[in-house]
C-alpha cells in the first residue's frame, strides 16, 4: 500500500505513515495534525507526532543499518542514486501536484523545488571522486600518510515547510550516499511531498533502516538532538528554532549545521539595466509568495535609481494572484492561516511605525478561492532600519524599499543587518559588481541575479546570523559534514631492511 494519502485526488483522509526498518507503519500517537491546502483549506491528510518510542525505534534501526551500509561499496551506493534521479525526473509532474495542493507554491515553482532537489541527487551520484581522501607518499623513510573520509554514523534532517521537496533532498541523498544512515524529520506542515520523494528512494534501492522518516514538532526534533546514537543534525528553518537545535544538539555531542531566518537586499545602482532589475526584483520579492529564504525582501535604491519606486509598484501591481494549480499564476496563497496573520500583523506594525504603504495587498480577493490565505504583494517605502518591517523576517509578500546616497552606503546598510544569508547588487559596471563582492559581509552574493542560491557542485554559503555551523548542505562542503577524517600513517617493512635501534624521540625516522 503506498504510504501517500491520496486525499489530493479527492479521496478519504488518510494518515501520513512513519517510515521504520524499510516498512511505512502507522504512529500510535494520539497527537495529530491535518494538512491543508492553503487555496481551499480542504483537510488533504493527517500527520502524526511521533511518540518516544517510535523516535527511538526508529533511530535504532538507522543505527543497525550502519553496521552493513558503511560497508557498501561507494559504486553500490551511487548506482541507487542514479536510479533515484531518474525516478524522481520521471514522477516530477505528480510530485508537484501534491507539493502545490499542501504549499499552496504554483505548479512551475512547485516543480523548480524539486528540480533544485534533484540536482543534488545527480550530484550524490559523483560520489566516487567526492569521497576520496589524501595520499602522501614517503612522509619519511618508506612511510606513507594517507586520509579516509569514513561516515558518521545516524544522521538526523529537520525541515522547514518552504521548500517540502529541496531541503529534503540537500539532506538524505548526500548523507546515505556518504556511508551514513539518516532519520528524516520533515516538516508536518506540507509533508506528502517529501513522503513521495521518500517512496521513491526506497523505490530506488536504499535499503531497509538507511532511510528512515518521523513526524511531529519540538518534542520530536528535541528527541533527535539529544539521543545518544545521533551523531549529526542537519537543520534548515528559522532562526529561533535552528538555534535551539544548534545548541541542543552541540551540547549533546553532536556536529550541527543550521541554515536559518534571512533578510535579503538588492541593491540597485542607477548603471543597471531597469528593465532586467525590475523583473528581477519583483520576481524575488513576490515569487512563492515572499517565503524563500533567499526572497529579497529589502530594496536598496541607490541615488538615481530612487525614481524607480513607481515603476516597481506598477509592475508589482501586474502579478496574478490565484491558487498554485490554477495556469499563469504569480502569487499562490500564504501556507496558513496562521502565517496570513502574522503578515498582515507585520504590515500592520510597519504603517503604525511610519513606513510609507506604496502597495497593499492585505484586503486581495480571489474568486472562487475566497478561504485561501491570500496576501498580495505589499511594497513600504521611506522604511528605516529602526522599524520592525525591517528588522524582522517577514516571509510573505511584502518589499520594504530603502534609499541611499551611494554604493558605501548601501554596503554599510546590508553589513549593519544581522541576517547573511543572500545579497544582490543591479549593475552594468565590473568595476562596482567587484567592490561589492569584496566588501559586503553576506555569504550568497548575486550580480544581476536576484536569487543566488548555488548548483550542487558548490555549496549554500549563507554566513553570519542566517547560519550556525561552519559547512553549508550539499556540494563539496557537505562531503566534509557527512564524515570524518581519519589520517593513517603507515611503514611496511621489507624484510631486508635494517633496523635502526630504538628511536625515543617524536621525529618519524
Ligand atoms: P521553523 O523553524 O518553524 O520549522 C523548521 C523545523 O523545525 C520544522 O520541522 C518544525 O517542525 C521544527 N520546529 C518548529 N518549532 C520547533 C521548536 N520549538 N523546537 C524544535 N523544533 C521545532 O521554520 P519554518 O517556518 O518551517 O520555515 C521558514 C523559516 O525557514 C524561515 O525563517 C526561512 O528563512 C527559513 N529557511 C532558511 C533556509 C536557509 O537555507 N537558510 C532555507 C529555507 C527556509
Amino acid at each position: 500500500m503506498s504510504a501517500i494519502p491520496t486525499a489530493v485526488e479527492g479521496q478519504k483522509v488518510e494518515s501520513v505513515k512513519l517510515l521504520i526498518g524499510g516498512e511505512f507503519v502507522e504512529s500510535n500517537t494520539t497527537e495529530w495534525r491535518d494538512i491543508v491546502n492553503p487555496a481551499t483549506q480542504e483537510v488533504l491528510a493527517r500527520v502524526p507526532f511521533a511518540t518516544k518510542d517510535e523516535v527511538d525505534a526508529a533511530i535504532r534501526s538507522a543505527h543497525a543499518a550502519f553496521a552493513t551500509w558503511k560497508n557498501t561499496p561507494i559504486g553500490a551506493r551511487m548506482r541507487i542514486m542514479l536510479k533515484y534521479q531518474a525516478l524522481i525526473r520521471e514522477h516530477m509532474p505528480r510530485i508537484a501536484k501534491t507539493l502545490t495542493a499542501e504549499q499552496g507554491k504554483t505548479l512551475p515553482d512547485a516543480e523548480g523545488d524539486i528540480f533544485r532537489g534533484l540536482e543534488v541527487v545527480e550530484h550524490a551520484c559523483s560520489i566516487g571522486t567526492l569521497q576520496q581522501g589524501e595520499f602522501a607518499e614517503n612522509v619519511a623513510g618508506s612511510v606513507d600518510t594517507y586520509t579516509l573520509r569514513q561516515p558518521l554514523g545516524v544522521c538526523a534532517g529537520i525541515t522547514p515547510f518552504n521548500f517540502p521537496a529541496m531541503i529534503p533532498l540537500w539532506m538524505f541523498p548526500m548523507a546515505i550516499v556518504c556511508g551514513n544512515t539518516f532519520v528524516l524529520k520533515p516538516s508536518e506542515q506540507d509533508p506528502l511531498s517529501t513522503m513521495q520523494l521518500v517512496e521513491l528512494a526506497i523505490e530506488a534501492g536504499v535499503p531497509k533502516g538507511v532511510l528512515n522518516v518521523v513526524h511531529g514538532g519540538k518534542e520530536v526534533v528535541d528527541a533527535l538532538c539529544t539521543h545518544e546514537l545521533v551523531k549529526a543534525i542537519s537543520f534548515v528553518g528559522s532562526t529561533a528554532v535552528g538555534t535551539h537545535v544548534y545548541n541542543l544538539g552541540s551540547q549533546h555531542g553532536k556536529r550541527v549545521q543550521s541554515m536559518m531566518g534571512a533578510k535579503n537586499h538588492a541593491v540597485v545602482l542607477p548603471d543597471a539595466n531597469r528593465e532586467q532589475t525590475l523583473n528581477a526584483l519583483v520576481g524575488a520579492g513576490f515569487g512563492a509568495a515572499g517565503q524563500r529564504c533567499m526572497a529579497t525582501s529589502v530594496v536598496v535604491l541607490v541615488g538615481a535609481s530612487k525614481d524607480w519606486l513607481p515603476e516597481l509598484v506598477e509592475k508589482a501591481k501586474t502579478l496574478k494572484i490565484n491558487a498554485g494549480h490554477e495556469p499563469k499564476t504569480d502569487v499562490g496563497p500564504v501556507v496558513s492561516r496562521a502565517a496570513k496573520t502574522r503578515i498582515l500583523g507585520m504590515i500592520e506594525a510597519g504603517v503604525k511605525e511610519g513606513a510609507k504603504l506604496v502597495l497593499d495587498g492585505r484586503s486581495v480577493k480571489v474568486s472562487g478561492y475566497e478561504d485561501g490565505n491570500f496576501v498580495g504583494p505589499t511594497v513600504f517605502s521611506d522604511v528605516t532600519v529602526d522599524m520592525d518591517v525591517y528588522k524582522t523576517e517577514i516571509f510573505g509578500p511584502v518589499l520594504c524599499v530603502m534609499t541611499v546616497p551611494t554604493l558605501d552606503d548601501a554596503i554599510a546598510l546590508v553589513n549593519g543587518n544581522p541576517m547573511g544569508n543572500g545579497v544582490g547588487l543591479f549593475t552594468q559596471s565590473g568595476a562596482a559588481a567587484r567592490k561589492f563582492q569584496s566588501e559586503i559581509d553576506v555569504g550568497q552574493v548575486g550580480i544581476n541575479i536576484p536569487i543566488p542560491v548555488p548548483v550542487p557542485f558548490f555549496s549554500f554559503t549563507g554566513s553570519r546570523g542566517s547560519k550556525l555551523g561552519d559547512l553549508g548542505p550539499y556540494g563539496k562542503q557537505v562531503v566534509q559534514f557527512y564524515t570524518q577524517t581519519k589520517t593513517v600513517t603507515a611503514r611496511w617493512f621489507d624484510d631486508a631492511a635494517v633496523a635502526d635501534g630504538v628511536n625515543t624521540t617524536i621525529s618519524l625516522k
